[in-house]
């Protein structure tokens, strides 16, 4: 049982009733995290046959995962941590698993397959996140939703990302639209379980967007509420495409960060 902070449209930003445990990230993971020993952060992949992530280089000859890395290590930067950063570039370096042939995920049932696939638990010096490219959409426990891009599944080191959603962002696979949405989209998750907006981090300048859960006021920032699936997202991904890699966290998520004492 667990808070998400479902990514996707307006009408799924609340988490479903009755599915909460952890509210947040946990301090411990937290404390591990932003802690004085943290050397290694480890992003593994998985993706479904038919589900595989954008990878490879983009038209500017720069790794497409290169953005979730600069983010994260923009995140670590502003906290003077150094830290070695292992993100996987190119779908070698990830691991397919066959196609499931589900129409929706519950978080249950996918906190319950990324343990099948292995989660390993992050320690003092090193982070583990497993985020896992699914076909089929996020079921909320009422319906299943297309317009849920990704989950943050909170108190875990568990992301989700649902490409049928993330292919309705653009025209193609080729696209670069859908390219750096779905990038978009794993900074996104990845700074819900790095702990913002208020999730586990505590705010510092007042920014945060109670009313649409671990979310952030400032519009530019890519933890922005709208910043999920629909055309904001798509009017943010204009600007990223046209200043190529940039950091997407706003200055008051990376404050925030920044004022975290383990
Ligand atoms: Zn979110
Ligand atoms: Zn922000």
């Amino acid at each position: 049982m667990l808070t998400l902070f479902s990514c996707g449209k307006t009408d799924v930003i609340a988490p479903p009733p009755g599915i909460e445990i952890n509210k947040s990230q946990t301090a411990e993971n937290l404390n591990k995290f932003y802690g004085t020993e943290m050397k290694n952060l480890y992003i593994r992949v998985f993706y479904e046959t038919g589900a595989e992530p954008y990878a490879g280089n983009n038209s500017r000859d720069q790794p497409v995962w290169g953005l979730l890395e600069q983010n994260i290590k923009q995140v670590f930067e502003t906290r003077n941590q150094t830290v070695t950063f292992h993100v996987p570039k190119n779908l070698s370096e990830m691991s397919e698993f066959p196609a499931q042939n589900k129409v929706g995920w519950r978080t249950s049932e996918l906190v319950q397959f990324a343990e099948g696939l292995g989660v390993p638990p992050s320690t003092n010096e090193t982070a583990y996140f497993t985020i896992v490219f699914v076909k089929g959409g996020f079921d909320t426990g009422q319906d299943i939703t297309n317009s849920v891009l990704g989950v943050s599944i909170a108190g875990t080191t568990i992301i989700a990302i649902f490409k049928d959603a993330i292919r309705l962002l653009g025209p193609s696979d080729q696209s670069l639209t859908v390219k750096f949405g779905e990038q978009a989209t794993l900074v996104h998750e990845m700074g819900h379980a790095l702990g913002i907006v208020a999730n586990g981090v505590n705010v510092v300048e007042d920014h945060h967007d109670e009313d649409h859960g671990s979310h952030c006021s400032n519009s530019s920032c890519v933890m922005y509420w709208m910043n999920e699936g629909n055309k904001d997202l798509l009017e943010f991904i204009q600007g990223i495409v046209q200043n190529g890699n940039a950091t997407l966290y706003g200055q008051q998520c990376l404050d925030d960060i920044k004022a975290y004492n383990p």
